[in-house]
């Protein structure tokens, strides 16, 4: 028996890659600088690895950006102007990532989506008739020599080829078999370079073989296999992790590989499939360490697993990357009684170890401990919110009237002009912003002055926002951290890391929020700054909430109930929230539901009795006792709900806002094509890139929507919260906006 890992966190125990590379962005560390701090991460992570005595050690896991990209990079597998373009190849790679707009250039960046049920992101290639692949790149050997120079011999990692090609775009007429063979030509090459660089095994990431699989993809996977395995000279790892393979169990045990990993957490499904039917020629990499959530694993529950699977020469690995978890508890400041519930990404490393401890006999103190931590009452249960879940009926989750009769009483109300223009929230979270609040933390300065500051930002916002002309305004969210931990500060029940990020995307890191006990609201949220900024304007601001389901999504949720429980007693506290703003004269009340699709799933046949049965309801509860005349928005993060728009519709929200500048705009033909009634947003623009969109773009932008979707349903907007972005552009972009609005207007 064995221990490794699938992957480790990247960004560094202090976010040092993210820092870094925005420096490196901002041009004040060179290309030199930036390598060698890269190169430093990396060292530290492996032997963090190696000292916590895992025995096989990844590499190339690592990422400055994102592992899809990185594959596809590596393969050649790019647009054709970036060839061109007089970059380094680092900026080229960056360029893709984010964008460029220079002297050299103006490169939009590549599309980005969200990667299975997480919260990272990953960056999609596309596939055309001039792609051509080929082995360009080198960051995969680079990284085997880096690790081998330490000592390691390590274990490369790479997106694998049906992977990469399931998850990209492709040119019209085109698809993933045009170019299975050239790809897996690539793939072979470099598995032989590794090979005779000495590598002795690669992990090849198949994380799609999770999803439904038509018999089309089981052919082509199995034609690419049995292409690559032949004659291979190393060992080949085929993993997978999120779900379980059921549709292809049968297929991979026959294929040559020579280890299979499989999630036993997120999959229980494989653990029918293994028991007593797993190949003795082959080695199973058993996924029992939970590597996307933050509890201590239960030994005495995973030995039973274990156990069951039946099967003699186990690896002990993680159930996904540990990407998805922060690097380390120890830098946190939790009472023991609660730190000791907790396993980050190198208290898993410690938990591997102890588990193979015990396996082999060596390990009674480390499950009798672990037993004993189980065995304790953690929290005391909140009775009356536990009654109140259950005594909920169907009228809870419905509002009235209608919607059709609510849009109609709306407009009247309302009056805004046709194509209504607003954003999604925030505005930039400048320097100051950022110091000022590090700074009240600290207490170097007082409530008031930090309130003053405030409410300045507030006011500039709101005059520049009537300058330009925007219709319905936001006062920009400036108060806020964090769209989800500013609320679970204000709701019992939950814990904050210090240091607990987690890659979102390329430089973006987010720090969710614990759900450790019950939750229910102590106080008014966001009712204060709501009022204030409404009393400044007699333009109509939007109030600005997270919905339940994205609170829940983006925390790290608790294991001892359901999520559905979790869910509604999180709509239950905002609920209370939203009557109170319209109490206070907050007209338009928008109720972000970012990571709706998060946990959607990843098998279509699961999708309605796992989760959008409950989750749907969840957030009609929040909206269902607000007045007809009160505006329900909601935003999405990403269009990715093309395949649930009848759901998306049942939200019964009276506006919706979503991403779709970067995903072309795909998902117009299907709001149509269901009927979609909720009126929308389609963003205009792409705010996860710097770049400023001219009038001439987002005018045809908003002609390409409407016609798709009519005008009376249509709202312009960015696709997303600004807060990431710089004031210039930031300003230039929604001046742009408000002119395209205005012009198009025109023509009705
Ligand atoms: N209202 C939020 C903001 O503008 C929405 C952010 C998000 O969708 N991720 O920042
Ligand atoms: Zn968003």
């Amino acid at each position: 028996m064995t221990t490794t890992i699938i992957g480790f966190p990247r960004i560094g125990e202090h976010r040092e890659l993210k820092f870094a590379t925005e420096k490196y962005f901002r041009k004040e560390i060179t290309e030199d600088e930036f390598k060698q701090i890269t190169k430093d991460i990396r060292k530290k992570h492996w032997k963090e690895v190696e000292d916590a005595g895992i025995d096989i050690i990844p590499s190339n896991d690592f990422s400055l950006y994102d592992n899809t990209l990185d594959a596809a990079f590596l393969l050649n597998i790019v647009p054709k102007e970036i060839e061109t373009i007089d970059l380094s190849n680092l900026d080229k790679y960056f360029a893709l990532a984010r964008g460029y707009q220079g002297e050299k250039g103006d490169i939009k960046a590549l599309p980005m989506k969200k990667w299975f049920n997480t919260n990272y992101h990953y960056i999609v290639s596309k596939f055309t008739k001039d792609t051509n692949i080929k082995l360009t790149g080198t960051k995969i050997f680079d990284e085997f020599a880096e690790a081998k120079e330490l000592g390691i011999t390590s274990r490369p990692v790479i997106v694998g080829p049906f992977t990469l090609l399931k998850l990209s775009d492709y040119a019209e007429g085109l698809s993933a078999k045009d170019f299975a063979k050239d790809l897996t030509a690539a793939y072979k090459e470099i598995f032989t370079r590794l090979a005779s660089f000495g590598a002795e095994w690669i992990q090849v990431d198949e994380p799609s073989l999770v999803k439904d699989l038509s018999p089309e993809d089981i052919n082509l996977f199995k034609e690419i296999y049995s292409e690559l395995l032949a004659d291979k000279k190393l060992k080949v790892l085929l993993q997978t992790y999120f779900g379980d393979v059921r549709d292809i169990y049968s297929q991979l045990i026959d294929l040559d590989f020579d280890g299979i990993g499989l999630d036993l957490v997120e999959g229980p499904k494989n653990i029918e499939l293994i028991k007593d039917n797993f190949p003795a020629d082959k080695k199973l990499f058993a996924g029992i360490v939970n590597g996307k959530y933050i509890w201590k694993n239960n030994y005495q529950n995973s030995l039973a697993t274990l156990e069951d699977l039946g099967v003699e020469d186990l690896v002990l690995t993680t159930s996904s990357s540990l990407l998805h978890v922060p690097y380390t508890s120890e830098n946190e400041k939790f009472e023991p009684e609660v730190l000791e519930h907790f396993a980050f990404a190198k208290e898993k490393l410690k938990e591997l170890k102890e588990l193979e401890a015990i396996l082999k006999g060596e390990g009674q103190e480390y499950l009798d401990q672990n037993k004993s931590l189980f065995a304790k009452e953690r929290i005391s249960k909140n009775q009356e919110l536990a009654t109140k879940i259950d005594g909920l009926t169907e009228a809870d989750f419905t509002r009235l009237p209608a919607f059709a009769e609510r849009e109609a009483i709306q407009k009247e109300v309302f009056k805004l002009p046709l194509l209504p223009t607003t954003t999604i929230g925030s505005f930039p979270q400048t320097k100051e912003v950022k110091q000022i609040r590090a700074k009240l933390k600290k207490g170097e300065v007082s409530q008031e002055e930090y309130d003053t500051f405030i409410g300045d930002q507030i006011k500039d916002w709101l005059n520049w926002q009537e300058e330009i002309g925007l219709d319905v305004l936001v006062h920009g969210e400036f108060e806020r951290n964090d769209m989800v931990e500013y609320f679970g500060q204000n709701l019992s029940g939950y814990l904050f890391s210090q240091n607990g990020w987690v890659q979102s995307y390329g430089t973006r890191g987010v720090k969710p929020p614990i759900i450790w006990g019950d939750v229910v609201r102590e106080r008014p949220i966001t009712v204060k700054w709501s009022a204030y900024a409404q009393e400044q304007t007699d333009k109509i601001v939007k109030g600005m909430l997270t919905g339940p389901v994205t609170i829940l999504n983006w925390s790290f949720p608790r294991e001892d109930i359901s999520l559905r429980e979790s869910t509604l007693q999180i709509a239950l506290a905002i609920q209370e929230e939203v009557l109170d703003l319209e109490k206070n004269g907050i007209r338009i009340i928008q109720i972000d539901e970012a990571a709706l699709r998060e946990k959607l799933p990843l098998r279509k046949s699961d999708w309605f009795k796992e989760y959008l049965d409950w989750a749907i309801p969840a957030f009609r509860l929040v909206h269902s006792k607000v007045d007809e005349k009160t505006q329900i928005h909601t935003h999405m993060c990403y269009s990715e709900f093309t395949d649930i728009i009848p759901a998306i519709d049942q939200l019964d929200a009276d506006v919706i806002s979503f991403e779709a500048s970067r995903s072309n705009l795909d998902i117009l033909d299907e709001l149509k094509a269901k009927n979609f009634q909720t009126e929308v947003g389609p963003g205009v623009y792409d705010i996860h890139s710097p770049r400023i969109p001219s009038v001439e773009e987002i005018t045809k932008t908003i002609h390409t929507i409407l016609t798709k979707v009519p005008v009376e349903k249509v709202w312009v907007n960015p696709d997303c919260g600004l807060k990431t972005r710089g004031i210039p552009e930031t300003r230039a972009s929604l001046v742009n906006l408000t002119q395209a609005a205005k012009d198009v207007r025109k023509e009705y």
